[in-house]
This record gives C-alpha cells, sequence and structure tokens, in this order.
C-alpha cells in the first residue's frame, strides 16, 4: 500500500476555476469525475488562470472574489484583453501566491494573499502585527517563528549550514561594543544574521583599509547609524552572536 499518495474520486471542486484554492485536486476525467490527488507533504495548489474566467466566477465564488480583490488592490483595471492571465500557486497553511504579467503591463508581478483565520485551503494564516508593536513583543514573534523555521522547515535548512562569511559583526551583549571579527574554519556552522537594505545616498560607516584594524577593536555606538544600530540590537535580543552587514564586513576599498 502506497503511504504517500491518497487518490479518491469525487465530485470535483465547487468552483472549476480556482479549485477552491484546495491543494492538487484539479485533474477532471472523462466522465466528469475528479481524481483528489494528494501527495503528503507536498499539499500544493498549482493553477494558470484567465483574469476574465475569474472575474466571471467572482460573482459566485468567494475564493475567485478574493482573488480579484487582490489584483485589485495592485490597481489591475477589469480586463479588456482576451490574454491576460495569472498564475496561483500555494501550499496548504502558507499564503496564496499570484503572478502575474498582464499584456499592457511591462512588469512581473506578485502578490501574497493571507487569512485571518484558519483554513483548510491553500490560503493560509497570517496574524496581524500593529505598525507601532511594542519593540519587546516584537522580538518575542521574532523569536517564536525562527524557532518554528529552525525546528520543523525542511526547505529553509537546504544549504543553511557548512558557510559563513569571511568576516561578521560580533553583537557583543547587552551594552558591549560590537566589533568586526574574521571568522574561522571551525565556524564555519555558526548561526549569523544578514542584514539586506538600501544605503540611501550614502553610507557614513564603512570598512575600507585604513578603519579595518580599528573595527577589530570595536565599533562605538554612537558611530554606527540608526538602521545598522537596530538590526545590531535586534539580534542581540534574539540571542545570536553575529550578523552580516555588507558597508561592514566587506571592506569597501579593496578591488
Ligand atoms: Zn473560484
Ligand atoms: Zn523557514
Amino acid at each position: 500500500m502506497s503511504t504517500s499518495d491518497s487518490i479518491l474520486v469525487y465530485d470535483g471542486p465547487k468552483c472549476r476555476i480556482c479549485c477552491d484554492l484546495m491543494p492538487n485536486r484539479q485533474i477532471p476525467l472523462p466522465n466528469g469525475k475528479w481524481v483528489d490527488v494528494q501527495k503528503q507533504g507536498k499539499m500544493t495548489l498549482s493553477l494558470a488562470v484567465w483574469l476574465s474566467d475569474v472575474y466571471e466566477s467572482a460573482k459566485t465564488c468567494v475564493n475567485c472574489k478574493v482573488m480579484i480583490e487582490a489584483l485589485e488592490c495592485f490597481e489591475v483595471k477589469e480586463p479588456r484583453l482576451e490574454d491576460d492571465m495569472f498564475t496561483v500557486d500555494g501550499r496548504v497553511g502558507t499564503s496564496l501566491k499570484l503572478e502575474y504579467n498582464l499584456a499592457e503591463d511591462e512588469y512581473l508581478r506578485f502578490i501574497e494573499v493571507f487569512s485571518d483565520t484558519e483554513s483548510e485551503s491553500c490560503l493560509g494564516r497570517a496574524t496581524f502585527i500593529e505598525a507601532d508593536i511594542d519593540p519587546r513583543k516584537a522580538v518575542e514573534i521574532a523569536k517564536r517563528r525562527l524557532r518554528v523555521c529552525v525546528d520543523s522547515h525542511d526547505e529553509c535548512r537546504v544549504g543553511r549550514r557548512g558557510f559563513i562569511p569571511t568576516r561578521v559583526v560580533d553583537v557583543g551583549t547587552g551594552d558591549g561594543q560590537p566589533r568586526l571579527v574574521e571568522t574561522t574554519e571551525d565556524m564555519k556552522d555558526t548561526d549569523y544574521f544578514a542584514l539586506s537594505y538600501c544605503w540611501g545616498l550614502a553610507q557614513s560607516l564603512t570598512t575600507t583599509k585604513a578603519t579595518l584594524p580599528n573595527r577589530f577593536e570595536g565599533i562605538p555606538w554612537e558611530d554606527i547609524p540608526k538602521t545598522l544600530h537596530e538590526a545590531i540590537e535586534f539580534v542581540q535580543h534574539l540571542g545570536l552572536s553575529y550578523i552580516w552587514i555588507d558597508a561592514l564586513c566587506i571592506i569597501q576599498d579593496d578591488g
């Protein structure tokens, strides 16, 4: 007996356009029945739909209506062109991803849609987080999510081990001063954060050949711009030791 697949025939999704946003149920048979194939651990949905069909279906299907509303949030107007279509990808419990490149549009656009309630469909749940959240609460949420990721996301683990950049910032503890460190071979499995951000017009704090020796000694808090300061503090609060920041970890005048 196969333990990975269960196959049964059912009457098919209520909506033939969005397949009720349920995973892997979209295989029709000639007799009008549908084969329900659910691969354990791969409860995914993958559809390509015509925008005009979804508009029509949205009159009666709440899931199609959700997708149209998501597109309209980003100012996709009612379609006039017959060849507008988009793809729908989802996995139970995560966000629904809509990707579209409408005929009159030069960019490929990508929208993620979440629900605020539990659902068996691919419209996964997200928690609403206030914009002016208490930083301590934000750290708790981040810690919890990081733990779930480390403990149970197989995909996130792929390629995670065995690499650390040449230099990282040691965030210090408490009021301790951050400093740049050269990594060693036995640190290659050490966890570190990476800050990805826009430099803006100028980055006031960088590492150059001239400043490198000082960076190993320590980087005074008052010299650290706000974005980097907050990132370093955040890593401290999460209880980790290292963060990679391009401006500091890459020697900026090194050919
Ligand atoms: Zn539908
Ligand atoms: Zn993860």
